[in-house]
């Protein structure tokens, strides 16, 4: 028997895309089973995404949070999702290429993109097939600590660019066409020093409250178009941000900074550091965990804080409308109650330890 069937495919061609949608219904009636609606968009030469699967977006993806990020994402057991993992330096990808693995060129694929370049991000959005994101995840940044007079304005402006315009920019992109389909999900990674500025980030600090306060006066407009936006709010995390960030403050020049400033930063601050890290930080792979659920939501909140330990820190903040509570809170901590500040967490370290061992134990029984 002789089956004749016709496919009517359509293709546009842009710089170094195509879209390829396959009326699919129509072989499948043509073989003479029930109709289905769905149809294939040709991605690039290699990835080809359903209708039904949702277009993720997301920067920085050459290490940390993002990389976990992309990583898990692609790899959803239910294939719900077609990411496009960018980073500024598509040469720094390898990580990326050895964590996707089969994913990458099904449901993963790397693009060019920088935030500090708006010309690098429309050439992204464009590069996409009818430049649609459903989910869009602001994740690249960059963390500055030390005391201010032995920082310069360049420095600053970096951060200010990088974590706050760089978001901006990205919206400024993607946000007139998202509110044209009333459809999309912005995820912006944030951090707990969005809602609470902490010794010696200052600039940091003030990057992520600039982009907490953008993204509160954005949200009500948003809900006009049926959009989400989402603030994940991680405590410290272990990644290369850390490891950078403690470098750069190791070989901070402190001779702009009075004795007292510079021995708290190099006595007090740096001192603690790798142990608050070590304390009370989590993996990259477990705030993508989080993020994923908040996507996944069917009525994603506002904010979300990912680390438990880290809570109570920032409800301080809350409990206290004239702001006193946690500042006089963490000057107890810093400078009077030290040692029982260094006890606590070592009492925190071992408590994560045995619940670690006992998690590996319950999991072999
Ligand atoms: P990371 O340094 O591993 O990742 C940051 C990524 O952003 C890097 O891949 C870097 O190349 C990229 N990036 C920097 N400038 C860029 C630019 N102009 N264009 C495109 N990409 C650029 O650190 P991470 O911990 O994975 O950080 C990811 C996000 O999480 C950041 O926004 C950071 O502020 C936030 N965060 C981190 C922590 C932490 O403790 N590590 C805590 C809370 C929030």
């Amino acid at each position: 028997m002789c089956v004749v069937v016709s496919v009517r495919v359509t293709v546009c061609v842009s710089a170094d895309w195509h879209f390829v949608g396959i009326k699919r219904w129509e072989l499948r009636e043509a073989a003479g089973r029930p109709a289905r609606t769905s149809s294939l968009i040709r991605t690039s030469s290699r990835t080809v995404c359903t209708m039904t699967q949702k277009v993720v977006l997301i920067t920085g993806c050459s290490s940390g949070i993002g990389l976990a990020l992309a990583t898990r994402i692609a790899k959803d057991e239910k294939k719900r999702f077609m990411v496009y993992a960018t980073m500024r330096n598509v040469s720094k990808g390898e990580a990326l290429v050895e964590a996707a693995g089969r994913a990458l060129g099904r449901t993963l694929e790397i693009k060019q993109l920088d935030v500090c370049d708006e010309i690098s991000i429309k050439a992204c959005v464009d590069s996409l097939p009818e430049r649609r994101v459903d989910i869009l995840i602001s994740n690249a940044g960059m963390g500055l600590i030390g005391p201010i007079e032995c920082q310069s304005v360049d420095e600053m402006k970096t951060v200010m660019d990088t974590n706050f315009f760089g978001l901006v920019r990205l919206l400024k992109e993607i946000l007139p066409d998202m509110k044209r389909r009333k459809k999309g999900h912005i995820v912006v990674i944030s951090s707990v020093m969005g809602i609470q500025g902490i010794l010696f980030n200052d600039v940091y600090a003030a990057s992520k409250f600039a982009v907490e306060g953008f993204c509160e006066s954005l949200a009500v407009q948003a809900l006009r178009f049926n959009l989400n936006i989402s603030l994940i709010e991680p405590g410290p995390v272990i990644t290369e941000f850390e490891r950078k960030v403690y470098d750069e403050g190791l070989k901070t020049d402190l001779s702009n900074a009075d004795a007292v400033t510079a021995d708290m930063f190099t006595n007090i601050y740096l001192k603690n550091y790798k142990q608050i890290f070590e304390t009370l930080g989590q993996t990259a792979e477990d705030v993508a965990e989080h993020t994923l659920r908040i996507m996944t939501s069917d009525n994603p909140p506002f904010r979300h804080q990912t680390n438990t330990l880290y809570t109570p820190m920032t409800t301080l903040k809350y409990a206290d409308p004239n702001g006193d509570l946690p500042i006089d809170t963490f000057y107890k901590m810093v400078f009077e109650h030290d040692k029982i500040f260094n006890a606590s967490l070592n009492f925190l370290k071992l408590l994560r330890w045995r619940s670690r061992r006992s998690f590996t134990l319950d999991k072999s029984s």
